[in-house]
């Protein structure tokens, strides 16, 4: 592709030409084969199997998850280019079906390698090379799996049980229409729409954007909570009852792979470290000239720049700081382009927000935006363009392996966005953008890290408190006193905050879910840092820790590249840097 670049929509044609070609129809028929092929294996699985037969069921099951993902990243990103179009909707319907029997047929094999004694599991992941960690992880497992007739019944119970509940929860709160007056016209928006009034100029505005958003899930408040009471009784059900683990929370963090007391100390340091923001909201009343901030104040613009960047102008600033920092990062990037993977414009019925999705290791990654030309957009372009370096720096690994964990997940991502800020920065001589951009750096790490450990601190309260009973309206108000412990004197909270937590879709799908983006740009900071204070020496520190991918586990992968992560002062190093930005912020005089 030649510069410069133009607002597009991406091209599928990589995976599959359409829904209704041939070719999809045969990778259907090849899917089959595949797996009823891999199912012919089963009789053959012992502990005395050969190295090098246990190997090519590996490979058969790479081969066969291979072709499934692929078909299924076709059904999910046609659905996201158009979620209106019945086609692409009743498609993705028909692909969830099929990789939920997918999932059954193949399960006989992990059970196995569960069940299977040490000393011939530790032979057969000797010669196992790259799959290695893979098996490793599954086995973390094997105390808390069940045999395959139970395995089995949690699976086609959970289609209609709590995987139900999520899609009710999901169509529920997603058809929410928000009343919103704008310009004295009373308009009817969605939450997306809403929302970006929460950092509108006019503080009136802002509030009336929050009491607008809670009006609606208050309403349904009773109703929604008595959703999540059902979902923490069946996770405490099944992962304490049934698998045994040690808390709610322990069977998150062993799928993340982070041992439990490095997740301990992260929270324990995050609560440490609550009064730093609150010093940042104090700054922010005096730049907003206020007494005291508002809950609704959080997120407001202390400089009114209407700053737009043109797309071609912000691509090439995304790829400039990427070259900048390291050229085959640069080139990574600009292969999203290239390929004609990247969804760019803004169309009706194409999914709100932004994402990478990585498909399978041997394609480019495909990216998607809604590009608008504001700053933020310009930081998420980057972003994302930063989860698709990192799949491909890890495209040398296998399948199972090149996708890294959650919490190293939002490594690059949150780097390519502190590069790209760095040379805005360094570019940008206009005052008020250059404040602009300072503050909304500390508002996205306040929204990142201390929002998301709090949300962690509550849901390991809420799961304590429904075990022995607690109401809705008791959650609510521990919600209230968790809002509380985080804001000290600094902010005022209106009373519909405490129906915060209905709205937050990560705590219904994904218990614990939340911490992970607390440890990850953490992480980045100390890591920036390393590369302020190194330069050069750092880079290939960096990348070796992006190429790794998902083939070892976070705690090695990091502590190859120094970082002790079971270490209080690792953590806090983050805060810290966040400390010499708020110093450097507080130093400016404030404008009247
Ligand atoms: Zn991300």
């Amino acid at each position: 592709m030649t510069l410069p670049y133009t607002l597009s929509r991406w091209s599928l044609a990589d995976l599959f030409p359409s829904t209704d070609s041939a070719e999809m129809q045969s990778a259907f028929d090849d899917m089959d084969s595949l797996v009823s092929a891999f199912e012919a294996n089963r009789p053959r699985l012992s502990s005395e199997i050969s190295t090098a037969e246990f190997l090519e069921m590996v490979h058969q099951l790479e081969a066969s998850s291979s072709l499934a993902y692929k078909i299924y990243g076709f059904a999910q990103l046609s659905f996201a280019a158009d979620t209106q179009d019945q086609a692409a909707q009743a498609f993705l319907g028909r692909v969830e079906q099929a990789m939920a029997s997918f999932q059954n047929r193949v399960l006989f094999f992990s059970l196995w390698w569960k069940d299977l004694d040490d000393s011939p599991a530790a032979r057969l992941m000797a010669d196992a090379g790259d799959y290695r960690y893979w098996l490793e992880e599954m086995r973390h497992f094997k105390p808390h799996t069940l045999s395959e007739p139970e395995e089995k019944i949690i699976n086609i119970k959970d289609v209609t049980g709590v995987s139900a509940l999520h899609n009710l929860y999901d169509s529920i709160t997603n058809r929410y229409l928000f009343k919103f007056e704008v310009e004295g016209k009373v308009q009817e928006l969605t939450r997306g729409e809403l929302m970006v009034y929460a950092r509108h100029h006019d503080p009136d505005v802002r509030a009336r954007a929050y009491q607008e958003l809670y009006r609606v899930y208050a309403n349904d408040g009773p109703i929604l909570g008595q959703m999540y009471q059902t979902l923490v009784r069946d996770w405490r059900n099944e992962q304490i009852d049934l698998r045994h683990f040690s808390s709610p929370i322990a069977a998150r963090n062993l799928a993340n792979d982070i041992p439990n007391e490095v997740v301990d100390t992260l929270l324990d340091v995050c609560q440490r470290n609550a009064t730093l923001f609150q010093r940042y909201f104090q700054l922010k009343a005096r730049w907003l000239g206020m007494d005291r901030i508002r809950r609704y104040d959080l997120y407001a613009p202390v400089a009114k720049s209407e700053k737009r960047y043109d797309y071609a102008d912000a691509v090439d600033m995304v790829l400039g700081s990427f070259n900048e920092f390291d050229g085959r990062i640069a080139n990574l990037a600009r292969r999203v382009f290239d390929d004609n993977h990247l969804d760019s414009d803004v169309r009706k019925g194409k999914r709100d927000g932004a994402f990478c999705s990585t498909v399978v290791n041997d394609l480019t990654p495909w990216v998607l935006v809604n590009y608008q030309g504001r700053p933020d957009d310009v930081a998420t372009l980057a972003h994302e363009l930063g989860h698709a370096i990192h799949s491909m720096l890890a495209a040398h690994h296998s399948l199972f392996t090149f996708h890294s964990s959650l919490p190293l997940a939002e490594t690059a991502s949150t780097f390519g966005e502190m590069t790209l800020i760095d040379k805005l920065l360094a570019e940008e001589s206009d005052e008020d953008v250059r404040r602009d951009l300072l503050f909304r750096q500390v508002d996205d790490s306040y929204a990142t890290i201390m929002r998301q450990a709090f949300f962690a601190l509550f849901e390991r309260q809420a799961h304590e408190m429904i075990q022995q009973g607690a109401t809705v309206d008791e959650l609510a108000e521990a919600y209230m006193e968790n809002l509380r412990n985080q804001f000290g004197e600094s902010v005022e909270l209106a009373d519909e905050f405490r129906w915060e937590w209905v709205s937050i879709p990560h705590i219904y799908q994904v218990p614990f879910y939340v911490y992970a983006y607390t440890f990850g740009q953490l992480l980045v900071l100390s890591l920036y840092q390393q590369f302020k204070s190194e330069g050069e020496a750092f880079k290939p520190r960096y990348i070796k820790i992006l190429s790794a991918g998902g083939s070892e586990a976070p705690v090695r992968i990091l502590s190859e590249a120094g970082i002790d992560i079971y270490s209080k002062e690792f953590w806090q190093g983050g805060f810290d840097v966040l400390a010499d930005l708020l110093d450097r912020l507080e130093a400016i005089p404030v404008a009247a």
